[in-house]
């Protein structure tokens, strides 16, 4: 399966014009590679893909980049070393009256167009672009699936393979980004694992903590396939869980099963998170639940849609998200059950399939 990139622009042309916007521009960021399957360098020399409202996109890359991309998608303009690429950049829609910039265009750049287009109106890019990547098309969905699928590979290899007690956090982290790779990832992006105490931390700094008997794991990491992410969650326990350990572990799973039995089209993201935090409140650990349930993913790890509280957009097929509730004892253990799922007509189909249960490892 091979992604449209053809009719991905036509439709942001025709949002541009619903929009009142005669040009894109696109730098480093997840919208360049959505749109001509090509990312930009993070470096001081500008590349920027020009979007007029009508007609054909050009692409400004540095002339010792050019090489680097491949295929005749767009045009593509080099600029050399002593060359201006914004003024040949600009050249190309001599007198927009509204451009929208990619969000993660560097404000060094940005500042540049501006001192150029001088009577012009700016607007980010993701307020048109959102709309096109908040649904995935089969081809994007088939990446994040093979992608949840090489990460539940992972996890099943986790309690055969992975030792906890006794190695630090790093180490374990160390291993599970080699597994990762090994289970067909590009690149391994991230990998958190959080021990004991330092579970109690939803976004812990992984470090050279030693992991103990008894300690729970919260073990959270995936990467990148074919520019699409992973990223999963799943707490195991070193031994023989406490009856603490156990009920805090049980609830959070019944509220992943929750937040993702809620999911079907046209449900408020809002509702998602709300059906997960019930179970966790009722439970008792209300106060304890300390982030939104879940995140879009795609080309960014975290995009739109957020399920999170005063969020009403409603879910749509093709929309993919993480569930991931969690509970946060401070001082005492942390736990966290993500899974990556998509919206679909008959619901949601679960990416990750891996066991949720609290597993028990060396
Ligand atoms: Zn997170
Ligand atoms: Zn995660
Ligand atoms: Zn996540």
């Amino acid at each position: 399966m091979s992604f449209d990139y053809p009719g991905r622009i036509k439709r942001l042309q025709e949002a541009m014009h619903d929009s009142g916007v005669d040009v894109i521009l696109l730098s480093v960021g997840a919208d360049l590679p959505y749109f001509i399957g090509y990312e930009a360098m993070p470096s001081e020399r500008l590349t920027v893909l020009v979007i007029p409202g009508a007609g054909e996109p050009v692409l400004f890359v540095p002339e010792l980049e050019a090489p680097r991309v491949a295929g005749d998608l767009v045009e593509v303009r080099s600029w050399g070393e002593t060359e201006d690429p914004v003024g040949l950049a600009a050249a190309v829609v001599p007198d927009p009256t509204r451009v929208a910039v990619g969000d993660h265009m560097w404000s060094v750049f940005l500042t540049r167009f501006q001192e150029v287009w001088t009577d012009t109106g700016w607007t980010p890019a993701s307020k048109i672009t959102r709309r096109l990547r908040i649904r995935k098309d089969p081809a994007e969905i088939e990446m994040l699936r093979a992608a949840a699928h090489g990460v539940d590979r992972v996890m099943a290899r986790i309690p055969e393979e992975v030792p906890f007690g006794g190695r630090t956090e790093i180490e374990v982290a160390r291993h599970l980004s080699e597994l990762t790779i090994e289970e067909g990832h590009d690149v391994a992006e991230f990998a958190i694992v959080a021990s004991g105490a330092n579970g109690a931390s939803p976004h812990h700094q992984t470090g050279d903590w030693v992991i103990g008997e008894g300690d729970l794991v919260v073990c959270d990491f995936g990467g990148r396939w074919g520019g699409y992410f992973s990223d999963s969650t799943r707490t195991f326990v070193v031994g023989d869980p406490s009856p603490q350990q156990f009920e805090v572990h049980a609830a959070v799973l019944e509220a992943n099963r929750a937040g993702r039995a809620a999911v079907a089209p046209g449900v408020a993201c809002e509702e998602i998170d709300r059906a997960a935090r019930e179970v966790i409140t009722e439970a008792g650990f209300g106060g304890y639940f300390i982030h939104r349930t879940g995140h879009g993913i795609g080309l960014e790890v975290h995009e739109h849609p957020y399920l999170v509280t005063g969020n009403d957009e409603k879910l749509e097929p093709g929309m993919t998200f993480s569930v991931e509730p969690g509970i946060y004892l401070p001082d005492r253990l942390g736990v966290r059950i993500e899974d990556i799922v998509v919206c679909t007509k008959a619901g949601i189909e679960s990416l990750n399939e891996s066991p949720r249960g609290l597993v028990s490892v060396a």
